[in-house]
Formats: structure tokens, sequence, C-alpha cells
């Protein structure tokens, strides 16, 4: 093992580049050349990759996003499009691929190696802590941190104002933000992903709500995750004021959370697995990912975190419904 390249792909993530940095100076303090390539798969397509010393990696690691910039590229899923990948990488004699990405990305580094026998690693980077076989993935300690702070914000005019609002997070397809944030800020109700708007319990909502106003609390926090596309809000928002004659505002966060600088435990837990994907590497394994499991960072099999995780953790729900009757 001489060369060693690293991509972000997917959605950007607070602590990617403490990641970055970590992986950077590993490599370089075992004597191992390594390579940063732009704008992921798409990137690495294009033959965009540059050799990293200690200095490229000198201050960023309290910065948000990726200094290596991130990507979505479709075509990737092409078997053909990912042997040009494999090509270009043998081609300049690098020896593994580090992706740090969520599961998406994942499906990636895995078909490369699977077909091509390029040793892979992925290091879990998305806000949507969504990654099968991981417990954490980097960013989504900041992402619920910096929602949070918004929401302590939202509180203070809704209480001002006697208003309920519906704070709309990220989290398509993960109820992980909304239970975080929902159950940090004390919210009154949380609204988790759903298919289609219908499957939305207005009703209960609604309860919930005048349960609050008859013992004389005037301002509620409703916590919704996004859906499918942005805005599941604005519908609850019509559906609370035509069904039950309940005014509300609405507030999207939306990418606000991608951003940031990383929390400590994003530092914590991303400079861990940067190192760690490199000395896996080192010691010839082949297809990893850096996992967070009972608190300790460790290797997973890279076939385990191929899937997307969709847990309600019933116990916080259960917590944030009695707190806040
Ligand atoms: P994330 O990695 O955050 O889950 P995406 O699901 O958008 O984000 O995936 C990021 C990129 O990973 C895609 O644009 C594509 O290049 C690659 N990718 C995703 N799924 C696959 C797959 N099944 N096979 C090969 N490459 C994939």
């Amino acid at each position: 093992m001489n060369r060693i390249a690293v991509l972000c792909s997917g959605g950007d993530s607070p602590g990617m580049n403490c990641a970055i940095r970590a992986v950077v100076r590993t490599c370089l303090a075992n004597d191992i050349e390594i390579f940063g390539i732009r704008r992921g798969y798409a990137g690495l397509l294009e033959g965009s990759q540059h050799q990293m010393d200690t200095a490229s990696v000198g201050n960023i690691l309290q910065k948000g996003g990726t200094i290596l910039q991130t990507s979505r590229c479709p075509e990737f899923i092409k078997p053909e499009i990912r042997a040009e990948a494999a090509h270009i990488l043998k081609r300049k004699n690098i020896d593994a691929l580090i992706v740090i990405g969520g599961n998406g990305s994942f499906n990636g580094a895995w078909e490369l190696h699977k077909e091509h026998g390029i040793p892979v690693v992925g290091i879990p980077g998305t806000i949507d802590n969504d990654i099968e076989g991981t417990d954490y993935s980097i960013g989504f300690d900041t992402a619920v941190q910096t929602a949070i702070e918004a929401v302590d914000k939202i509180r203070d005019t809704a209480h001002s104002h006697d208003r309920t609002f519906i704070v709309e997070v990220m989290g398509r397809k993960s109820p992980a933000i909304a239970l975080h944030v929902g159950l940090c800020t004390g919210a009154e109700n949380i609204i988790f992903p759903v298919q289609e708007e219908k499957e939305v319990d207005i009703d209960t909502i609604a309860n919930d709500i005048k349960r609050g106003l008859k013992r004389g609390k005037g301002s509620s926090i409703i916590i919704a995750s996004e859906g499918e596309t942005e805005g599941l809000s604005h519908y609850v928002h019509n559906e609370l004021l035509d069904k039950h004659k309940l005014d509300s505002r609405v507030c999207i966060l939306g990418h606000i959370q991608r951003g940031g600088n990383p929390t400590a435990r994003d530092r914590f837990i991303a400079t861990q697995m940067g190192h760690l994907a490199v000395k896996s590497l080192l010691a010839g394994e082949k297809a990893s990912v850096t996992a967070e499991q009972n608190g300790q960072v460790v290797l997973e099999k890279l076939e385990n975190c191929l899937g997307k995780k969709f847990e309600v953790e019933e116990k916080y729900v259960e917590i944030v419904k009695t707190l806040s009757k």
C-alpha cells in the first residue's frame, strides 16, 4: 500500500473536514502518499485528484462543509462507468479508496471493490444518521445542535405571542434529527417522515394543542421531518386551520442544518474514523466501514453498511409525550 485516495460523496455534513485531516495526516505519518479527489465520484471520473500534504489540511478541522467538495454522480450506478473509475485509479497507481458519505456512496464503493478488487473503506458522513451498521454518522450532532438553537429562538417568540409553530427539520427518510431535536427542545409533538401527507395524524396533533390551551399553555412547538419533499409543515398548518380552526406559523430550517462548525462529538468521532480508516487499509482490510458501535469506533464489514436504517426509538418518543402533557 503506497498510495491512497480520499473523496466525499452525497450530501455534505459538518465534520467531514476532520475526517479528511485525520486521513491525510495518518497517511503521511505512515509514509503513504495521499490524494484528494474533488467532487466525489464525478471528480474521480474527471481525473480530478491532487496530492495532499500536511499543510493542505491545516486549519480545516473546525470548518463545516468539505474542502474536497462533494457531489451526486447518478451514472456511477452503471458498471461500465465504475470500470472507467477503476481504470483511472489503477492508472494513477492508487491502491485504495476512502469514501466519506452515506449509504448510497458506500454502495458505489462496494460495487467498485467487488468488480475491480480495489480496497475501499467507508467513513459514515451524513447528518441523517441513517446508515446501517453504525450507531453514528459524522455531522448528526452538529445538525441537531443547529436545529436546537433555532427552535430555542422560535420558542421565545412562540411564547410571547401564544403561538403554535411547526418547525420543519431535515431527514427525508430518517426520523433521527426530528426525534433528537424534539426531545431536546421540549416539543409538544413530532411528525416523523411519511410517504404521503395524509398519513400525518392531524387529529391527535390538534387534540394535543387543544389540551395544552385548556390548561393555559398558549404556545406549542411541533417538529416535523421534511418528508419526501420540503414543505410538509405547510400541509399540517393548512389542515390544523381548516379542520380544527387552530392557527400556526411555519418555519422550515432547511440547509442551515448542513453547515456550521462541527461540535465536539463530531470532531471526536470523525478524527478517530479518519485515523482508523487508514490504519485498517495498512492492516490489509479490503472492504470495511469505520463504525461507531457501543460508544467505540470500530471496523464493520462494508456489506453490512449498505442499507438505510429507519429507527423511531420508542423510548424517546414516550419521554417526549410524557413531558409535553
Ligand atoms: P449518500 O451517500 O449520502 O447516501 P446518495 O444516495 O445520493 O448519497 O449517493 C451518493 C452517490 O453514490 C450517488 O450519486 C452515486 O454516485 C453513488 N451511488 C449511490 N447508490 C449507488 C449504487 N447503488 N451503486 C453505485 N453507486 C451508487
